[in-house]
């Protein structure tokens, strides 16, 4: 057996794990998501609070009427008297929200940068964290998320599994491989030449870049990620080095946007944050070293900035990094919360993101917290970026971000007002995703 075949074998196998691992509760979940589907069962949530997170209004006593896997109304609980046949939910103690997104996760990959740990990772393995990943971070209310960023289509498999029922998870918009230049973040430079070992992003010139899109795409892929600069969590390069040349991203754009995808952009350094908006990506993530210019040209062309800062602040009191990557994350940090302050202060968009695998996932929320008491966000603007801004950026405002007729059931509770503290978001009571519960019900 070569070793394509070894490995397909392998990724067999982890399918065959996955299925059989699926939990009793996601096979009742899937379950009743047919049920409700098939027989347009109501459900009633009976809300103590709905909180409207366009507009930060808080409505008493509210009644959301869920029909499949839909929101069919909203209204006073006066108004709304159950049938026989209902389903109803008491969340009279809660308020009640929209559903969370994050728009920079990597839910194939945990916090381990032992390099050696790295180098051992296979498809099978990150497949299987990716389901249990998947479920700690809808349980902390996260009901979406884009992954940026996978090894072998993985985050595609599991964005199938999770919407055929067989694992718990949220919805999922993903990349697959990010794509890099030879010797960049989004390559594997951790081996000398003789071992041959290549990204499975890696694509430099632009017929090269034109390819890697339309592969990445034929795989499953719902966008493209790229590495627009130097990373931290990669060997021997520099943040603040541009990577991709104008050129290559605006070839990157051109043809991911003609065949309907979007294009998020890895990017530290200020020329890279520049040439990458102006190659008319739609995110930039992480932006550490934005500078005035960048800003004004995100600002024109309406390029959303998706931080993703608690992650310095675990790394710093949690972490543990090889010496090549932890002194990066110092540099990095010292400067990026100012310059991010910055950007947001002067009205960049900004849509929340984590980066999830830098540390453990389902801590999501806490990067609100990030927001508004380091940031001098509102609390209010926080939600927005995790709800409003993110389903927008995803190009899902007709689906999710806000609790509306007709879109996904995607509802979450918490025991008090989350504009009074939105720290009460990092502990989640409730959570139902397209019309199934999967934490708190009380009936
Ligand atoms: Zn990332």
């Amino acid at each position: 057996m070569n070793r394509r075949v070894m490995r397909a074998a392998a990724l067999c196998a982890a399918v065959c794990i996955m299925v059989f691992a699926a939990s009793a509760g996601a096979q009742q979940a899937g379950q009743a998501q047919q049920t409700a589907t098939s027989t347009a069962k109501r459900t009633l949530v009976r809300a103590g609070h709905v909180l409207d997170v366009t507009t930060g209004k808080l409505s008493d006593a509210q009644t959301i009427v869920v029909v499949g896997d839909a929101i069919q109304s909203i209204a006073a609980t006066s108004s709304v008297s159950a049938q026989p046949t209902d389903e109803v939910i008491d969340l009279s103690a809660m308020t009640v929200m929209p559903g969370l997104i994050d728009v920079h996760t990597h839910l194939t990959m945990n916090p381990d940068f032992d390099p050696y740990h790295e180098l051992i990772s296979t498809d099978a393995k990150e497949a299987i964290n990716g389901v249990v990943n998947a479920k700690a971070t809808l349980m902390a209310g996260f009901t979406s998320v884009r992954n940026v960023g996978a090894g072998g289509f993985t985050d595609v498999d599991l964005r199938d599994a999770i919407n055929a029922g067989q694992v718990p998870g949220p919805h999922m918009m993903v990349s697959g491989p990010a794509l890099g230049i030879t010797g960049g973040h989004c390559d594997e430079n951790l081996l000398p030449i003789h071992y041959h070992v290549v990204g499975d992003g890696v694509a430099d010139g632009i017929a090269e870049v034109q390819h890697k899109v339309r592969q990445n795409i034929k795989y499953g892929a719902d966008l493209i990620k790229i590495c627009a600069t130097g990373g931290v969590l990669s060997k021997g390069d520099d943040p603040q080095a541009s990577q991709y040349t104008l050129e290559e991203m605006q070839a990157i754009v051109a043809d991911a946007h003609r065949l309907g995808r979007k294009v998020a952009a890895h990017a530290h350094g200020a020329q890279g944050i520049l040439w990458a908006s102006k190659a008319g990506v739609d995110s930039i993530e992480h932006g550490s070293y934005i500078n005035d210019e960048a800003i004004a040209e995100m600002k024109k062309n309406g390029t959303y900035l998706v931080p993703t800062l608690y992650l310095e602040d675990w790394q710093i009191e949690k972490g543990s990094l090889p010496p090549f990557y932890h002194q990066k994350m110092v540099d990095v940090s010292a400067v990026a919360k100012r310059n991010i302050k910055h950007a947001i202060q002067a009205g960049v968009k900004v849509a929340l993101g984590t980066d999830a695998a830098v540390y453990p996932h389902g801590l999501n929320a806490h990067e609100l917290d990030v927001y508004v008491n380091q940031m001098g966000m509102t609390p209010l603007a926080a939600l927005q970026t995790a709800t409003v801004n993110a389903a927008d950026l995803m190009g899902w405002s007709k689906k999710t971000g806000t609790l509306e007729l007709g879109k996904w059931a995607d509802i979450i509770g918490v025991e008090r007002n989350p504009l009074e503290d939105v720290r009460v978001l990092e502990d989640v009571k409730f959570v139902m995703k397209s019309g199934v519960v999967y934490k708190g019900e009380s009936r």
